[in-house]
């Protein structure tokens, strides 16, 4: 099928009190998907300086989000993929295990963020070979079709740091 996904494999967990859950997040082009989906984006935008910068970076973009988690086994952590079709409007899927601590979920997010906005940047990426090409440039491939980028990891790192400080 040729689905070209983002696969995180480390496994870090970080132990941090639970915060509260604010009210829903206003972010018509980031859609997530069910309770603890909603729960994940809303933490990080309170608690995420950087994940909030994304979220507003990707509100100003053309695409449309979808963020699920997946009870899915394995040593993956999340990916992003395009789901729109050629000539649609364009949308991705960031899926993200439920294998993870909470916490560590939502650096994955903003992980999983960073290469959405990497998409958003590059508006010729409207179908599957246009984002093979984008992240063959600006990132590197450990297995087929499986992309990694050095800012991405770079997001989850300062993710991770701003939600140790609560
Ligand atoms: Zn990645």
């Amino acid at each position: 099928m040729g689905i070209i996904s983002f696969a995180t494999t480390a496994a870090l967990v970080v132990a941090l009190a639970g915060p509260a859950v604010p009210a829903a997040a206003q972010a018509p082009h980031i859609l997530a998907i069910g309770p603890e989906s909603r729960r994940l984006l809303a933490a990080g935008i309170e608690h995420s300086p950087s994940l909030r910068q994304l979220v507003a970076t990707i509100e100003a973009s053309d695409l449309t989000v979808y963020i699920v988690t997946s009870p899915e086994p394995g040593r993956w952590r999340g990916y992003t993929r395009l789901v729109s079709a050629t000539g649609q409007p364009r949308s991705v899927m960031i899926t993200l295990s439920q294998a993870l601590a909470p916490e560590e979920r939502t650096a994955i997010l903003g992980h999983e963020l960073q290469h959405v906005s990497e998409i958003a940047a590059a508006p010729d990426v409207t179908d599957q070979p246009a984002m093979r090409a984008l992240f063959a440039r600006i990132g590197r491939s450990s297995t087929t079709d499986n992309y990694e980028t050095r800012a991405a990891q770079d997001v989850e790192r300062r993710v991770r740091q701003e939600l140790r400080i609560h």
